[in-house]
């Protein structure tokens, strides 16, 4: 009887692997990451030639000013946004505060609020957007911005949040959780505006924001790891519920009594 030939063996993924050790893998960077770096170098370029009109815009220019927090501790007003940018690591996202219009329903929630007001022309379409922007390390802001169009919406509002920044407090205040790192509200806080309350409480290391998306992104960028949220009131209103929610982190600068 003739020998069995010996099974072929099938091209393992792991082969691949052995091929490639050693020799350097360059990575495409996908189109977001493309985006994102285009955007950090406009931004460096912008920073690097901006002639600041302020006062307080020349003291951070030439660095006798190196602390967001010394400004707003000593309530100074922040009229340039390149200030913000040139004391912290500015990340910035946009709240979805309106919803698509026409056809399949509209209703979905959307960045852009489209409006319109009636002229003799016809409807004349405006669009507003809600910014986000923080470190991520205790400083945070929320602004509105209006325009014709839906991107210079977005950099109104970017720079509104900037000049809005507040400070957050944060702590380890859960009774369950003993660590010592910044990582939760330090102690229960209120906010409110229009009919909507929000109230966030301390969590212990691992929990999450327990929260909806639109307030998960603010505290998110405020450096919030971990907090249990209520909310009560008609919290359909992004606009609201994003102010309800800065009102209560400002709260965390107030001592407890
Ligand atoms: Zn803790």
């Amino acid at each position: 009887m003739r020998e069995k030939a010996p099974p072929r063996r099938k091209f393992m993924k792991g082969d691949l692997d052995e091929a490639i050790v050693g020799s350097e893998i360059i990575k495409e960077p996908t189109r977001e990451e493309r985006n994102a770096q285009r955007t950090r170098e406009n931004d460096r370029e912008k920073l690097a030639s901006w002639v600041p009109k302020t006062d307080l815009g020349r003291k951070v220019k030439s660095g006798q000013v190196t602390n967001l927090n010394q400004i707003i501790d000593s309530n100074q007003k922040i009229l340039e946004q390149q200030i913000v940018d040139k004391l912290i690591n500015v990340k910035t996202d946009l709240l979805l505060m309106g919803q698509s219009k026409g056809k399949f329903g509209g209703g979905k929630r959307r960045a852009w609020r489209q409006t319109q007001r009636k002229k003799k022309e016809g409807n004349v379409a405006t669009f507003s957007a809600l910014a986000v922007i923080g470190d991520e390390d205790g400083h945070v802001g929320i602004g509105q911005g209006r325009a014709k169009e839906t991107l210079p919406a977005r950099d109104k509002a970017v720079r509104k949040a900037k000049l809005e920044v507040i400070r957050v407090r944060r702590g380890c205040a859960s009774f369950d959780c003993s660590c010592d790192k910044l990582h939760t509200v330090p102690f229960v806080v209120e906010g409110k505006a229009g009919s909507v309350r929000i109230t966030l409480i301390p969590a212990p290391q691992g929990t999450g924001l327990v929260a909806g998306n639109e307030v998960k992104k603010i505290l998110k960028l405020a450096g919030i790891h971990d907090v249990y949220s209520k909310t009560f009131g008609k919290i359909r209103t992004t606009f609201n519920l994003a102010k309800a929610t800065m009102d209560a982190l400002e709260k965390t600068n107030r001592r407890l009594e």
